[in-house]
């Protein structure tokens, strides 16, 4: 479904990603590890069309889509959710998960459908709907955020630390979530910290340092690696 050769993105002078390259397939839920400053928003700012690679070749369904808008990325089905939720905290939470539905502008039922998709998985937000998204908790907060991407009907759904900032009991709680949306249908791709949830729910995954992927492998090579264990799990 996406596949990456050699991607290379700069700032400026900046080398932020070299020479990456990655392969998500139907189906699959990966994960992107990486700590602070690696360059997973990078990544997937790339994969959105957000920023522009100086090199390398990047296939989503075996069109070549380099240079492609972000809009028109987001009509193909790769949508992201990026991270620290990005809500509009004074409007209600049924307005932020509307503004995800721009694809079905024409279309009243599919709003609709997707509306009641999203209030199915995430039944607190039926309930909130009315309320300001920025008077909820910061884990329905972040049910919004992962709402109004699923609202755009993804194909690629790209969820950048979705677990940040949340208590331990709500994190386990959305990884739970995320791996029923991936049952259900949507491709994931998932950058996280909290590698070993991440790497729980996953098929695979890939590591990234300075802007390089080091390591990639199944979820049990990458859990029984030392280094990894070390970097990122902590035992
Ligand atoms: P975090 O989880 O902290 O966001 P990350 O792995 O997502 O980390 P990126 O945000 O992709 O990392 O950043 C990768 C590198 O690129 C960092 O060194 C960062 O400082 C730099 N960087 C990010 N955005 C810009 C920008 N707009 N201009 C210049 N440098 C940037």
């Amino acid at each position: 479904m996406l596949k990456l050769t050699n991607l290379t993105v700069n700032y400026g002078k900046f080398e932020a990603l070299r020479d990456i390259s990655l392969n998500v397939e139907q189906g699959e839920l990966v994960v992107l590890l990486g700590a602070n400053g690696a360059g997973k928003s990078t990544l997937f700012k790339a994969i959105s069309g957000l920023v522009k690679p100086v090199k390398g070749e990047y296939l989503f369904n075996g069109n070549k889509v380099i240079g492609v808008s972000p809009d028109k990325m987001v009509a193909s089905g790769v949508v992201q959710c990026a991270e620290g939720r990005m809500l509009f905290p004074q409007m209600s939470v049924y307005e932020n998960l509307k503004m995800g539905g721009f694809v079905h502008r024409k279309d009243k039922n599919g709003m609709k459908k997707s509306l009641e998709e999203v209030y199915d998985l995430f039944p607190i937000l039926r309930d909130k709907k009315d309320d300001p998204a920025g008077s909820l908790s910061g884990g329905q907060q972040q049910m919004v955020a992962i709402g109004r991407a699923l609202m755009a009907k993804p194909k690629l759904l790209m969820l950048d630390e979705p677990s940040l900032g949340l208590a331990p009991l709500i994190v386990e709680q959305m990884f739970g979530i995320i791996k029923q949306i991936n049952e259900n249908g949507v491709t994931v791709l998932l950058a996280e910290q909290n590698a070993s949830a991440a790497l729980s729910i996953s098929t695979r995954g890939y590591v990234i340092e300075s802007g390089k992927i080091v390591m990639s492998g199944s979820k049990e090579e990458l859990f029984n690696n030392d280094e990894i264990r070390k970097a990122y799990i902590g035992a």
